[in-house]
């Protein structure tokens, strides 16, 4: 691609756009009275103007039905999960019966760390990437204390080689190799989030099995970011939130994907509830679980209807966008931003993008490693409208999302990019 660092180059990109009509799906919110230049889909996607209307049409459902809207009516909720289900397995790369929306992410990995996570003295050791996300970090520590070990013995954790800021992949299986056979899982990110980085799940997936290990994966940053093919890459599990590139609200639902040869084994332990339960016979109200097949049968308690009603508007988009056309968009777009800081920041030494060049290797955010001027840089791009994210200790994320962002916002960036390049040089 050859990109230009002009106002009419951008302005006849987006001209040329399939998918610029969706921006105008979706509310921006201002800073210092003007629209922002918002690029923090990868921390909270902007609301889709059509959520109010979901949200409505479910409290309508409750005002005139209250508990028969259970079972009657158009959108019985009895059945709401199904509805999610073909939007989730195209972004997933899943069966529909592998994946289910439920629960928030932490609590989703936790659940699926019941099941796939079964220490034995000669099989237990955890592979992670060093800085996994706090909660992440949290959640292991805490369930191998569960079982009684100690997490300094079996947590293992990724660092990228002296001078380099992300993985290689190589490295990664080299360690699996190496755990071999005392490796139970391997648990990482789909995308890092501090560093960008697009882990080869397939490879790694693959190395993972090689031992007899598990290969569970928290797509938080890749679900509605990178393409996914969960399925086919054997995946055995992954979980996500719907609140950042799946632009659902703050806080919203999450999901699981279980792969399909997990479907009918009841024999996995799991922490059952009634929702998970065969559903021809939930209201028998009877004694012994019977796990609903595939993922459904990790589901506990009965859904959040208008979490979902959320989390529908917005897939709806992404189904009407096409996610092969929105991932090609994401890679020029992102690929724009990279040309254009890249351009401006030069030999400057102020920052420095450490998410991988390679387009397969990272999703749409790029992470710039601020060399001088700390968060005051991030300070003053956000006194000139830019919302990205400062992440410590010295990390500023900017995450164009090809379903809002236009090449126009990179531009307008750009060019704040240039003033402060000047004032912090
Ligand atoms: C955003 C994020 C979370 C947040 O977890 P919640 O349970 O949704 O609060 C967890 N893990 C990763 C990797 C994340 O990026």
């Amino acid at each position: 691609m050859n990109y230009q660092y002009s106002e009419s180059f951008a302005l006849e990109m987006d001209q040329k756009d399939p998918l610029a009509k969706f921006r105008d799906q979706f509310i921006f919110p201002q800073v210092n009275g003007e629209e922002a230049i918002y690029f923090c889909g990868n921390s909270l996607g902007l609301q889709p103007k059509t959520v109010r209307n979901g949200l409505d049409r479910e409290l309508q459902n409750w005002a005139k039905m209250a508990v028969d809207g259970h079972f009657h009516g158009e959108d019985a909720w009895f059945y709401a999960k199904n509805k999610s289900k073909p939007a989730l397995a195209e972004i997933m790369g899943a069966h529909e019966h592998e994946v289910v929306a439920m629960n928030n992410l932490s609590v989703n990995l936790h659940l699926l760390m019941v099941s796939f996570y079964r220490p034995t003295s000669e099989k237990y050791k955890i592979i992670v990437e060093a800085g996994a996300f706090p909660s992440d970090q949290y959640m292991l520590e805490t369930q191998v204390k569960f079982h009684g070990l100690n997490p300094e013995e079996v947590i293992v954790e990724l660092k990228p080689r002296a001078g380099e800021h992300t993985l290689r992949t190589e490295d990664i299986v080299a360690e699996i190799k190496k755990q071999g056979d005392a490796l139970a899982l391997v648990n990482m990110a789909g995308i890092q989030y501090y560093s960008g980085q697009l882990f080869d799940l397939e490879a790694i997936t693959k190395a993972a099995h090689e031992v007899g290990a598990y290969a569970g994966f928290d797509l938080a940053h890749a679900a509605g970011n990178a393409l996914l093919k969960l399925h086919d890459w054997d995946v055995d599990f992954a979980t996500w939130c719907s609140y950042k590139y799946m632009n659902s609200g703050p806080g919203n639902i999450s999901g699981i994907y279980v792969h399909e040869r997990f479907a009918e084994r009841p024999d996995i332990p799991r922490f059952a509830g009634w929702w998970g339960h065969d559903e021809g016979q939930r209201f028998k109200m009877e004694k012994g679980f019977l796990p609903m097949f595939g993922a459904d049968g990790w589901q506990l308690a009965n859904t959040n209807i208008l979490a979902l009603a959320a989390h529908q508007a917005s897939l709806d988009i992404f189904m009407e966008a096409g996610i092969e056309n929105l991932r090609n968009k994401s890679v020029s777009l992102t690929g724009y931003l990279e040309y254009l800081i890249r351009e401006i920041s030069g030999e400057s030494g102020i920052l420095e993008i450490i998410t991988p060049e390679n387009p397969s290797e990272r999703g749409c955010q790029l992470s710039l490693l601020i060399h001088r001027g700390g968060k005051a840089v991030f300070d003053e791009w956000y006194q000139h409208g830019v919302v990205g994210d400062w992440r410590n200790p010295n990390v500023i994320r900017l995450a164009p999302t090809p379903l809002y962002n236009s090449y126009m916002d990179v531009f307008r960036f750009a060019k704040i990019l240039e003033q402060s390049i000047k004032k912090f040089a």
